[in-house]
Formats: C-alpha cells, structure tokens, sequence
C-alpha cells in the first residue's frame, strides 16, 4: 500500500459515502453483503471515497440507529432493503422517522407496482401498496422489479434508499442514483486498472515493481497488492476530473508494470488467468484436455467459465479414485503399483494419458494430499501437476500452503498456468 490519495492531484476533498444494508439475514452472517461491497466499487469509480459500511437488522430502533450514523458521517447516503411489503420492512418508516418527514401515499407508484404485477401476469396483493409509502419531498424510482426505491436531500446529505434484491438494486443505482452521484463529486473519477500476475510470490512481485511503484506514486497513482489463490493482482488507481488524464496515469503505470513482469503477466482487468490460457489456445489453434485428482473438477470449472471455451477444450475426467486414474484416464496401472498416486511419475503419466484419450494437442493433470490426513506417506499439502504436448512432458511437486481449500485453489491455478507457459515455449 502506497501513502498517496490518488485523488491529491485535484483540488478539494472527494466526498464521503456511507452504505447502509438492511437485513436480519446480512447481520447475522446468514447472507454475505454483496450489495455492499457493489455499491463500495460503484461510488468509488463515480468519485466517492467510500468511508463506512453498517449492517443492521431488520428492527426498527437498529435501522435508525444505523441511518442516524451513516448520515452523521457521509455526504452521500446509499441504503439497501427492507423496501419490501412485509412486517420486517421498516426501512420507509426508519428514514421517516429519522428525517423528520411524514410517510404518504403515491397514487402514481402504486399504479407502477400494478403495472410490474401486471407485466408478469399476476394481481398485485393489496398489502404491497404499502411500497407506494414515501417520505415527504422523496423523489420516487418507479420499481424495475416490484420495490420502488426513493432518493431525498437532508441538509447537505443526499440520502438513496434502494431495495434489496441484488439486481434491483444495481438496476435503480444505474439509473437514478449514478448520475447524481457524478454531480456531487464534481465529475471526478476513479480508475482502477487490475494486473493479474502468476507464478511469483507478493513479495517477489512486490520488489520487481519497487522502480515502477514509486514512479506510479509520484503521479498520483495509488499502488496495492492483493494475494489470491489464482495468483497475486496489482491494483493500479488514479483519480481526478479529466477522464482522459486519470486512464492514461493508470494506463502508463500498467504498462510499467507488464514491461517488468513479462510473461508472469497473465491478464489485465477482468480477463485473469482462464481468460488468458482460452485465448492463448485459439491464438495457437490448439486444444486441451485434463485429468484431474485432487482438484475433483476446479479445472474444468474455470476453464467452462470462459466463453468461447468449446474451441479449446476437449474435454476431461475426474479420476479420484486411484484405479480410476488406469481404468477412466489410461495410465499403465503398474505405475500405480510402482508409486504413490500423489507422485510426479503418476502425474506425468496422467497428463500424457488424459491428452491420448480425448484426442486433445494438450494434456493436464493434478494430483495433491489436500489433507487433512497424509496418504502413502506422502505429507499433506504435497501438490503436482503435469502438463503434456506432442513434444513431451514437465511435471512439477511443490508443497502448497493453507487449508483443503487453498491447496485445491492454488493447485488448479498451477495447472491452469502450465497451459499458458506450455504454449508460451512452445
Ligand atoms: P426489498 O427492498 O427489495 O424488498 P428486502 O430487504 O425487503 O428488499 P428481502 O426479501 O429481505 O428483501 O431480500 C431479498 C433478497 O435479496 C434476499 O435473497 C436477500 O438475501 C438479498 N439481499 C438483501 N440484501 C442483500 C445484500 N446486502 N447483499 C446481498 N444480497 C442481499
Ligand atoms: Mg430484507
């Protein structure tokens, strides 16, 4: 983490947001706060620092309790949920209660949420009317779902009350709050380009861009990195008014950093690692297929993840069971005899085998102890993997830390770069 506030280039503070989420479900642990963490990414990118986040149940002392503190300490108010028709949303009576301004009826949004009924063929139930319930002086969001949302000025606070489902909410945002957001900051922004690198450690990444950090830095650009199972992301953020002078501070510093890095550089942005080997397979007119153990189908997941797979992929096989690793994907079965099933003989073989049998250019193969109990004597956290083209086969054994979890992560992410290496060689 760099000192710098990308934003000091610019004259004046960025404004402050607070994020509100309501929910019984979110507070108690029930319901990961994904609205949150959205709504955090949004204000950041329209120019506003976010500064605090509350959960707070469904009750009403709670709900204003936590309205209360958010508007004390943010310009810029977003709450999500509790805009349903139920007993358990109170988050129209919280703010009304709060604000100081009555609750009333809109005969217009009542009429919306007949109309979204309606759309999909179904009577609105009298109790949603209740929806149409707004705070004096609201501004009203007809309901892209079924909840209206509501945006309200407070003395200096702009307060935004959308509902909960999660793409309601983001729907509402980009139509009605994104824009007046943009207004409050003045037309600043933020940009936050994203180097994906594999292969190297946090630290070891870390030093190799120390020359292009403090560079970044002196232009205001802010510099952090985030450690992944799929592998180590530098985050790159500038800020300020010129659209076109933030992307080219963020620009220059990504491309300082893929010129030091080289090929440990496997994607930028969204296109991490999977996007980065599909592509690299049609880029060489190749296909892969993979033999998987430890990793029970991690590989095939990621790599199904990325449109336009179908081109490149074969195909593939979970060989679990260690007779399945002779009888599904081919291996000569006294190489079991021979070795360990987490070994790099059987391994390699995997890989070359699991290639023959779907016919693929490339074969992949993982086998690891996971855990939590030695096998063969081969000690936890033991993971391999292989790769094989019609040149040959590499196989690697490393000693993976962290949980089951992590092992099978950071495995398939090992697998996954063997591809793009291999095709990088080759
Ligand atoms: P609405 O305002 O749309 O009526 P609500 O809070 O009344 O929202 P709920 O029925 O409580 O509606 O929630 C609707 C769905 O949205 C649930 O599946 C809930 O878990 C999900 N949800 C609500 N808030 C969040 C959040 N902050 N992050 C992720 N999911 C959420
Ligand atoms: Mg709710």
């Amino acid at each position: 983490m760099s000192p710098a506030d990308p934003g000091r280039a610019e004259a004046g503070p960025s404004p402050r947001a607070a994020i509100v989420s309501v929910g019984t479900e979110i507070v108690g642990g029930d319901q990961v706060d994904t609205n949150a963490a959205w709504l955090a990414r949004r204000l950041r990118s329209l120019g506003v620092r976010p500064r605090l986040t509350v959960a707070v149940s469904d009750d009403l002392d709670e709900l204003v309790d936590g309205l209360e503190l958010a508007l004390a300490r943010a310009d810029v108010v977003v709450v999500g949920g509790g805009l349903g028709p139920t007993s358990d949303d109170r988050t129209r009576e919280a703010v009304a209660q709060v604000t100081g301004r009555a609750l009333s009826r809109r005969p217009e949004l009542v009429e919306a949420i007949e109309d979204r009924f309606a759309s999909f063929d179904r009577r609105m139930p009298p109790s949603n009317r209740v929806q149409a319930d707004l705070p004096e002086g609201a501004v009203a969001m007809p309901p892209v779902g079924t909840a209206p949302g509501f945006s309200l000025s407070i003395d200096e606070v702009d307060l935004h009350v959308l509902p909960g489902v999660p793409w309601e909410l983001r729907a509402l945002f980009d139509r009605h709050v994104a824009d007046p957001v943009a207004a409050r900051s003045g037309g600043r922004r933020e940009l936050t380009r994203v180097v994906h690198v594999a292969g190297l450690g946090e630290s070891d990444v870390a030093e190799a861009l120390a020359d292009v950090e403090a560079a970044a830095v002196a232009d205001h650009v802010e510099v952090a990195y985030l450690a992944t199972r799929g592998g180590i992301r530098v985050r790159f953020t500038a800020a300020g008014h010129d659209r076109d002078d933030v992307a080219a501070r963020a620009g220059a510093a990504v491309d300082a950093a893929v010129g030091v890095l080289g090929t440990a550089v496997v994607g930028l942005d969204h296109d991490g690692l999977e996007v980065a080997v599909v592509r690299a397979l049609e880029a060489a007119g190749r296909t892969v297929a993979v033999a998987e153990s430890a990793t029970g189908g991690l590989v095939l997941t990621r790599l199904t993840d990325v449109p336009g797979v179908s081109a490149v992929l074969r195909g593939g096989a979970v060989v679990y069971a260690t007779e399945t690793k002779a009888t599904v994907a081919g291996i000569d079965p006294a190489l079991l005899d021979a070795h360990p099933a987490v070994s790099e003989p059987v391994t390699e073989a995997l890989a070359v085998a699991v290639r023959a049998r779907f016919g693929a250019d490339l074969g992949v193969a993982t086998t690891a102890v996971a855990g939590p109990d030695e096998q063969d004597g081969v000690a936890v956290g033991t993971a391999v993997w292989a790769v094989a083209d019609e040149h040959g086969s590499a196989v690697w054994s490393r000693h993976l830390p962290g949980d089951r979890s992590a092992v099978r992560d950071r495995l398939a992410s090992a697998a996954i770069d063997a591809i793009r290496r291999r095709l990088a060689s080759s």
